[in-house]
């Protein structure tokens, strides 16, 4: 059996950044980190041993009981901020820099008086602070929730995390639905997020099936997941070499490895390790990489 590995994949800047801020605080018992700072089981582990007090992103209305706050790189909204610093806390801010992007164009469009329609999961946690900003927008999931809207002006912007198809596929259902109004479409996915989404697609025409590295609440990595189901290529998420199992590589000659943007080098290559060691499980296979 031969893997390809996937030629962008695992950690992007952003989450590297916010690690490296993370791995040099001096005082980590002074800290908490407001969320998960990767979607990644092993990292928060490794934080919480540190002395990282962990708060879980549904828990924000509760004010952290430490007096520094470690902002992750999903952002949170101003007004968040400003809360957090009313209540005398100090913030380490690792907000990535393309996600800041989002809240300016966010903020610009709100005020040239457009709803903006904000592609991406309602309840994650960088669309939570998204739009935590604004007061005139909607969040949808796909063109399969665009309505048509009262407003005449029309913002359209993604989740960092959001492929651009996706992305482009709800600007035209909302310029069908609202034919009258003036609508303006910002690009917002991320450029880390899209090389590793070009990768898969161009690993497809080669691979039997797709082995996905990453954590479970990782958004990008159930969007690789995806891309290789809808061309039906069967994907499987994983979150460590332990989750691979040997019954889906049966009779395949040839896997693809990837991995979303939260996922450390070591586990990509625990899971490649483990690849290896199942393609000699059935010998009549070569085993090799490239
Ligand atoms: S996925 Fe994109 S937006 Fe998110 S942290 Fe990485 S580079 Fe930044």
């Amino acid at each position: 059996m031969r893997i390809i590995r996937a030629r962008a994949m695992g950690f992007c800047f952003g989450v590297r950044d916010a690690l490296e801020t993370a791995r040099s605080v001096a005082h980590p018992e002074r800290v908490a980190v407001y969320g998960e700072l990767v979607h990644n089981e092993r990292v928060q582990a490794e934080l919480a041993e540190r002395g990282f007090a962990a708060m879980s992103e549904r828990d924000r209305q509760r004010l952290p009981e430490r007096p520094e706050v470690l902002i992750t790189a999903h952002g949170v909204s101003e007004r968040e901020r400003d809360r957090l610093v009313a209540a005398g806390k100090t913030l380490i801010d690792t907000t990535c820099p393309l996600v800041t992007y989002v809240h300016r164009v966010a903020r610009a469009l709100e005020q040239e008086g457009r709803l903006l329609v904000v592609v991406g999961k309602r309840d994650h946690v960088e669309v939570r602070g998204i739009v935590g900003d604004l007061s005139h927008f909607v969040v949808v999931a796909g063109p399969g929730e665009v309505e048509a809207y009262t407003d005449r002006r029309i913002g359209v912007i993604a989740q960092t995390t959001t492929p651009p198809r996706q992305a482009e596929a709800v600007v035209e259902a909302v310029r069908e639905r609202n034919p009258a109004a003036d609508v303006k479409y910002v690009m917002t996915s991320c450029q880390p997020t899209r090389d590793r989404q070009l990768a898969v697609l161009a690993m497809l025409p080669w691979i039997e099936a797709l082995i996905v590295v990453g954590g479970k609440n990782s958004n990008n990595t159930r969007q690789l997941v995806d891309l290789a189901r809808e061309q039906h290529v069967p994907a499987y998420h994983v979150q460590g070499p332990d989750d691979v199992e040997a019954a889906w590589l049966t009779g395949l000659t040839v896997v693809g490895l990837t991995a979303g943007t939260s996922t450390p080098d070591d586990v990509i290559e625990a899971v490649h390790a483990r690849l290896v060691e199942l393609a000699h499980v059935h010998p009549w296979r070569r085993a090799a990489s490239f």
